[in-house]
């Protein structure tokens, strides 16, 4: 198994809910991108060249 294959998703706190929830990778593979759980909030992360090292983030 590939490393590129295990970072399908992301866990990210939502800060507005206070909810925790998962994010996944787009086609492209630019970004991470969903919504918040509770409020559907949209929250976008890019991914930088080499991948994004941290494994959560916080949406604001
Ligand atoms: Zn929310």
């Amino acid at each position: 198994m590939s490393k590129e294959e295990s970072k399908k998703f992301l866990g990210v706190m939502f800060n507005c809910c206070n909810v925790y929830g998962r994010i996944y990778k787009n086609k492209e593979g630019t970004h991470y991108a969903g919504f918040c759980p509770k409020c559907m909030k949209p929250i976008k992360i890019k991914i930088g060249e080499g991948g994004t090292s941290e494994r959560f983030f916080n949406s604001y």
